[in-house]
């Protein structure tokens, strides 16, 4: 037996499903965990409904890392990056100390965007992408009021329904006319639009924030369309790009993320990747149960029986109480015609091909309740 380890560089979803599936398998060969942050196991997921739960970053960990260290039977090194690949000999880097590996599993998440924005306030934006963000911006905004919220996707949605249902005052800006565009059609966006003012969110839909200024104790922000805002602190959640920065300089192959095939190999041997920053043949999913899926694959792969991931339908459950929504957008490159049924809040929008076969769906309000039927009809994401 080899007594290189199995090395994985990541420690959220992705790299501690991909060590509990593997270890299932081979319960001897060592297994070295390395992590960035402080390795404590949670649900990201999590971070977008705290607020409504009043819960404390320390309340949303579900094990420390000593005690996924035993569980595991691995060594867990926190606080401790990755910086230098060497593919052809087997070997990483954390700083001037070398690790040779057996296999290498990058499971290195992905970077929240970050908008350059004028003004001398740029310290009192957060990003909320892990639980370390997530305690920071719980102790900025303890004890005060207004949140200005960069971004209508998936994540701002949640976020302006969160926050405000924790008790704080969001105003959403964003360049967009509808929410969520590009994932739901204007119909389910307007009735989850609807639902989020009535809980008392502010939409700003069409501007940017052109400048942001330090006003007192509080903040002045600038749109584009000459609006003035004053707030307390400012959210940015405006999308999250794929961290490839280490295997391109191991001149590993990038897609939309680190490339790799259906048995998550990438362009070098015995180095494979999954979760936000991989690009599993041609698609970068970064949800949870794609990363599960390929978790499953990739720890049989690791254990000496190839395996090629396959993904079914994965509808993606929004945590919008306001206005429950469930999206299966229909595959890319898909010809499909959309119908609408129903009334807000409660619509079942369809899309399907000429032949009259399901391609995809948004369902809000009470329809939420039929898509374990529809999944049924659904295609798969990756046959
Ligand atoms: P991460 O959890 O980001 O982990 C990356 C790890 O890599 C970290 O441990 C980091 O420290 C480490 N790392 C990075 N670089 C280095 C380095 N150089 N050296 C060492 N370590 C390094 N998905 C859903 O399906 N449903 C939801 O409801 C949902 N809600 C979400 C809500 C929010 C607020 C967010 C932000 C995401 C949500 N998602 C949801 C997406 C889902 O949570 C992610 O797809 C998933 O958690 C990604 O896991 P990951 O392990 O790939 O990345």
């Amino acid at each position: 037996m080899s007594s290189k380890p199995l090395v994985i560089v990541g420690t959220g979803l992705a790299g501690y499903n991909l060590a509990r599936e593997w270890r299932k398998l081979d319960s001897s060969t060592p297994l070295l965990l390395i992590s960035a942050d402080d390795g404590r196991s949670y649900s990201k997921p999590m971070l977008s409904t705290g607020f409504a739960k009043n819960k404390q970053a320390d309340e949303l960990v579900m094990a420390d890392v000593g005690a996924m260290a035993e569980q595991l039977n691995a060594e867990i090194r926190t606080h401790t990056p990755v910086t230098r690949i060497e593919p052809d000999a087997k070997r990483l880097w954390l700083g001037a100390e070398a690790i040779d590996y057996r296999d290498l599993v990058l499971a290195l998440g992905a970077d929240p965007i970050a908008l350059d924005i004028p003004g001398d306030a740029a310290d009192h934006v957060y990003a909320i992408n892990d639980l370390e963000d997530y305690a920071r911006f719980r102790a900025a905004i303890d004890g005060k009021q207004r949140v200005l919220l960069m971004g209508a996707g998936l994540i701002g949605c949640e976020f302006a329904n969160d926050l405000t249902s924790g008790g704080l005052q969001v105003s959403v800006v964003a360049p967009c006319d509808q929410v969520m565009p590009g994932l739901i059609q204007p119909q389910a966006a307007e009735a989850v639009q609807h639902a989020l003012q009535a809980l008392g969110v502010a939409f700003h839909l069409g501007p940017v924030v052109s400048r942001l200024s330090r006003d007192g104790a509080a903040l002045r922000a600038e749109l584009s369309d000459g609006t003035v805002l004053a707030c307390d602190a400012v959210v940015s959640a405006v999308g999250l790009r794929p961290r490839t920065q280490l295997a391109a300089a191991a001149g590993l192959t990038l897609g939309r993320g680190i490339a790799v095939d259906r048995q998550l190999q990438s362009s070098a041997a015995h180095i494979y990747a999954l979760g936000d920053c991989a690009e599993v043949a041609g698609l970068n999913l970064q949800y949870v149960m794609p990363l599960m899926s390929c978790a499953r694959a990739l720890a049989k792969t690791l254990a000496g029986e190839p395996t090629a991931v396959s993904y079914g339908p994965m509808p993606v459950v929004v945590k919008t109480p306001a206005c429950p929504l469930v999206v299966s957008p229909p595959p890319a490159g898909s010809a499909g015609q959309w119908s609408v049924e129903g009334e807000a809040p409660d619509l079942r929008i369809l899309c399907k091909d000429a032949s009259g076969a399901l391609l995809g769906f948004n369902l809000t309000g009470g329809c939420v309740s039929e898509r374990m039927a529809l999944n049924k009809s659904l295609p798969a994401v990756l046959a």
